[in-house]
């Protein structure tokens, strides 16, 4: 055994969203940017989504995705890790659900439970949020919360925000699922 496999670490999984400034990319740049946090691990992370925006409908859709990551941060540290890739993609805070270049959630924690000024866990959004739930059971399709309700029992009840997978297709642009069939000459469904 390595001195290595000795640290304890954590799993967290944090949602990703973006609506601005080519939301694909943006995710992306955020993926990468957590798979190079000292003393963490990205372990996976799942399909992205496109879903509809909360709160404010005057506003593109949302591309959304959970990631699961090993981290030897404490909740607090990670989430100042995560503000701290938030601003280094431009994320101005304005109104509450409105548009943004990258929204970084810390969803869940191990199986902590609480809640300061600064921190709710697990989510407070978390049951409510198919664009949430449904990565997440991607990721870990029998997995429950601390309180012991099943993801895929919340994902039956909570409100839906039109979601749809992206695909990426043979020339390396993503589609929206129900576009992956479609031809080289299909432009109106790449989404950047
Ligand atoms: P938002 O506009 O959704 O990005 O909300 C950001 C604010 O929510 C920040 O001030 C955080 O301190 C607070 N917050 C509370 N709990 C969480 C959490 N689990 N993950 C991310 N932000 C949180």
């Amino acid at each position: 055994m390595t001195r290595h496999s000795l640290t304890r670490r954590s799993i967290a999984y944090i949602g990703l969203g973006s609506n601005l400034a080519q939301p694909v990319q943006q995710i992306e740049q955020a993926l990468l940017a957590l798979d190079q946090l000292p003393n963490s691990y990205l372990l996976s992370y799942s399909s992205l989504y496109q879903s509809a925006p909360m709160g404010p409908q005057d506003q593109p859709p949302f591309i959304n995705a959970v990631a699961k990551l090993a981290t030897g941060f404490t909740p607090i540290e990670l989430l100042d890790q995560l503000q701290a890739i938030e601003n280094q993609q431009g994320r101005v805070r304005e109104e509450r659900w409105g548009a943004r270049t990258l929204d970084l959630d810390l969803l869940l924690y191990d199986h902590t439970i609480m809640q300061t000024d600064r921190l709710t866990l697990p989510h407070y959004g978390i049951k409510d949020r198919d664009f949430v739930l449904k990565p997440l059971a991607e990721l870990s399709p029998g997995m429950s919360l601390p309180d012991g309700s099943l993801i895929k029992d919340l994902l039956e009840k909570c409100p839906q925000y039109d979601l749809m997978a992206l695909t990426y297709d043979k020339n390396h642009h993503w589609r929206l699922y129900k576009d992956a069939a479609e031809t080289d000459d299909s432009e109106p469904g790449v989404i950047e």
